[in-house]
């Protein structure tokens, strides 16, 4: 998944103490940050586990 604001980047699952959040590989140069990826909003987990 490209990071949206256009930067070259791409979203990466990452953790915190607060959850899971998607972060972009560019960080600290781009800080964008999703709690769900863009357009995946309703989507089913089509059985894949999230370890
Ligand atoms: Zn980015």
């Amino acid at each position: 998944m490209k990071c949206p604001t256009g930067c070259g980047g791409e979203l990466v699952q990452r953790r915190s103490t607060r959850g899971s959040f998607f972060g972009c590989t560019k960080y600290p140069k781009c800080t964008f940050t999703s709690k769900k990826l863009p357009g995946t909003e309703e989507k089913e987990k089509e059985g894949e586990a999230v370890a």
